[in-house]
């Protein structure tokens, strides 16, 4: 009996041989749980016993080609005289040492996550190079087992289910960049990844119809989808996201805040101004009219120094400590690789990519970006 499971690739998984070279052959349940595919480690050959039950499907591959494969559940005795029905199979075995592999394929879905190991660099126009980790989750199944075998498993000489499902992962990242890399050339920007990962997704699942089909991998649903941006990038996120809920830009958005302080203060002005009682409509109003005003003001008052903000090149005045444009902090640190001069909070350097502070993942002990939620060698959340 050769009995056995991805986990166990020696011939040591069964038992020994018989005397006249038939050995029964079956993919035990205990070792195969959420293995997608089992390489029996032994040659079949004729006369073996081959069992095939009901979740599975067993495929005979031979020079480089699928030569047969049983996917009703039964045990078969691979003799002559099973000509008839096994045909092919039994012809192929005939002769002298004449034998074949054999690979067992599970029929059902599987839930996989994919993560990146190297990060996709987003050119982008305000940010420049901005070094992106994608993870999420999808469900597949082979939906072709000869093409499967043939092309996938065959062609890149596969001997293990883990070989094959981190080769079906590593794609999925590919898809995403690639699906990615589309968005952008349509001319979409780093902070719009966040709004379109529906969108993403639904992109990655549509190739993935192409790019899987010829491999007999078909791909059911993409989901969970997540990209990890370094923090001075999530930050002008938020930044945005948050000023269009406001609806207003980001100097009313000052403003507004300006005068909530102020109202709640009964003594001071600007509440007397604003009145008891006022509506969100008013206050609107009258924090647009302040922010027309401002704008009015700034040509008449060249006097004032100012200074250009250390990352979006606004002019500011000198003596603000964050850009009213970007948000910014306005200090400069140095990057240690290439000596660029970046903004105080970068985590990773603009121009060449070095992350500029790291922390180590708590499960594998793998040096990871500060601002990392996810660790990109082992996928632990951080
Ligand atoms: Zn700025
Ligand atoms: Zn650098
Ligand atoms: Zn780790």
């Amino acid at each position: 009996m050769l009995f056995g499971g991805s986990k166990r690739t020696d011939a040591t998984a069964g038992g020994k041989e018989g005397i006249i070279g038939a050995m029964t052959i079956a993919w035990d349940d205990a070792y195969k749980r959420n293995f997608i595919m089992w390489k029996v480690p032994r040659n079949i050959r004729l006369n073996d016993n081959i069992v095939v039950r009901e979740d599975e499907i067993a495929v005979f591959y031979r020079d480089g080609k699928v030569l047969a494969y049983l996917d009703k559940p039964d045990r078969y005795a691979l003799t002559s005289q099973n000509a008839p029905i096994l045909g092919g199979l039994i012809r192929a075995l005939s002769g002298v040492k004449q034998q074949a592999e054999v690979y067992y394929i599970q029929k059902k879905v599987f839930d996989g996550k994919f993560g990146s190991k190297q990060p996709y660099q987003f050119k982008d126009k305000e940010f420049g190079i901005v070094n992106l980790r994608v993870f999420g989750e999808f469900r597949y199944k082979v939906h072709d087992p000869v093409n499967f075998i043939n092309q996938f498993v065959g062609t890149l000489n596969y001997q293990t289910s883990e070989e094959v499902e981190e080769r079906i992962k590593e794609q999925m990242v590919l898809l995403v960049y690639d699906a990615i890399g589309h968005l952008k050339e349509k001319g979409m920007g780093v902070t719009e990844l966040a709004p379109n990962l529906t969108n993403i997704e639904q992109i990655v699942l549509e190739k993935s119809k192409d790019h899987f089909g010829m491999y007999g991998i078909e791909i059911n649903k993409v989901s969970g989808l997540y990209i990890n941006l370094p923090e001075e990038v999530q930050k002008a996120v938020d930044t945005r996201a948050s000023m269009q809920v406001l609806g207003a830009n980001y100097l009313q958005y000052q403003t507004g805040q300006a005068m909530r302080e102020a109202a709640q203060n009964p003594s001071g002005a600007a509440g007397a101004g604003v009145g008891i009682g006022a509506g969100i409509g008013a206050g609107y109003a009258m924090i647009g009219s302040m922010a027309q005003a401002a704008q009015a003001a700034q040509p008449q008052q060249p006097q004032q120094p100012s200074k250009a903000c250390v990352k979006c090149g606004a002019i500011i005045p000198a003596d603000a400590k964050f850009c009213p444009s970007c948000g910014a902090r306005q200090e400069k640190i140095e990057c240690p690789n290439c000596k660029a001069s970046l903004p105080a909070d970068a985590k990773f350097c603009s121009n060449c990519g070095a992350a500029l502070g790291s922390k180590k993942c708590q499960n594998c002990n793998a040096d990871i970006p500060a601002n990392s939620k996810f660790c990109p060698n082992c996928g632990k959340s951080v």
